[in-house]
């Protein structure tokens, strides 16, 4: 019994190797800078004011816009919902997005993605005014990502970031290998990557032997969307793991691309999933808004 207890206090002992990178602390700190600039704001005559876009039935998009609902109201920050059918024609939901683009007192439009199959999706987010972008998917957007401008940027890639930066992990000259090209996470972030000097490789399902680039990595960052991916084999020991993916549990609840447990073992520091990359996404947001209303000021 005494050795088996032993055992037990080794493999846990060996179990907390790993930093725990957490992002609610970060958030909360970030939040409350967020809330003083909205009251800053409000001093000038400005309420920030978000409104989202929600084309059909989807579970998944209805319980994010009320959390971000839920997040704006505690900021002080606007929002308004727009709940369209599933039938509603493309030309209605274009007239809709001209409108907001056109309201002094909208500062930020978010389509909620996905649309219905038979609408255009890239014509919607093509007519979004660049300013007001703050999901930073609109083609000016993405090119001043590409070339250092000053737009608005994708939450989750900046909240990859922030973890990173705000747990005093330095991006300079690592070796950063990201698992996923997608456009949501994984594209705009190898941008966001270079910015800060890291070199950067970047995998995905076409790429050969896995294994053999995430053991390379001083940083790995994975928004794959494949639950229990990366095993603690993919990862170099002392390596830095965040990890951005999403994925349901059978029986309810989410979890990453990483297995977090065994990866804990090797790693030096991993963030956790939910607890982790999620806790920043709609604070960063926020701060988008925020950076949405200085642009609109500087352009009218
Ligand atoms: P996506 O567009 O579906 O892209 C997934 C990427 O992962 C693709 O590039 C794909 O490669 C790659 N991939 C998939 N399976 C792989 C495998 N077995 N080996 C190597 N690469 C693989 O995803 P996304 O929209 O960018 O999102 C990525 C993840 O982040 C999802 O889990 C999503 O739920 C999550 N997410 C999280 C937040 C948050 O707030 N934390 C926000 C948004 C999204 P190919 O290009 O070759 O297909």
């Amino acid at each position: 019994m005494w050795l088996k207890l032993q055992r037990c206090k080794k493999i846990k002992m060996k179990k907390q190797m790993a930093n725990i990178i957490g992002g609610k602390q970060i958030a909360a700190s970030i939040s409350e800078r967020v809330m003083r600039e909205v009251i800053l704001l409000k001093h000038e005559g400005i309420i920030p004011k978000l409104s989202v876009v929600l084309v059909g039935k989807d579970l998944a998009s209805e319980v994010y816009a009320r959390s971000k609902e839920k997040a704006c109201v505690m900021a002080g920050i606007d929002f308004e919902m727009h709940t369209l059918a599933e039938d509603t024609p493309e030309g209605e939901l274009l007239d809709l997005i001209r409108r907001l683009n056109l309201d002094k007192n909208i500062h930020g439009i978010m389509l909620e993605l996905p649309l219905p199959i038979r609408i255009n999706k890239q014509k919607i987010i093509e007519a979004i005014l660049p300013v007001k972008d703050v999901d930073g998917v609109h083609p000016v957007n993405r090119g001043y990502l590409l070339s250092n401008g000053d737009g608005l940027f994708p939450a989750t890639p900046q909240s990859c970031i922030e973890l990173l930066l705000q747990s005093g992990i330095g991006l300079a000259g690592k070796h950063t290998v990201l698992v996923g090209r997608g456009e949501t996470v994984g594209k705009p972030l190898v941008f966001m990557l270079l910015k800060h000097n890291a070199t950067v490789t970047i995998c995905h399902t076409r790429t050969k032997e896995l294994k053999k680039h995430t053991r390379q990595a001083d940083i790995l960052i994975v928004a794959a969307g494949k639950a229990g991916l990366i095993t603690a084999d993919l990862v170099g020991p002392g390596a830095v793991v965040i990890d951005a993916g999403i994925n349901e549990k059978p029986g309810g609840g989410i979890c990453g691309d990483v297995d977090f447990e065994n990866v804990c073992m090797v790693a030096s520091a991993v963030s956790p999933v939910p607890g982790g990359v999620g806790s920043l996404t709609t604070v960063m947001l926020q701060r988008n808004l925020l950076k949405a209303i200085q642009l609109q000021k500087k352009f009218t």
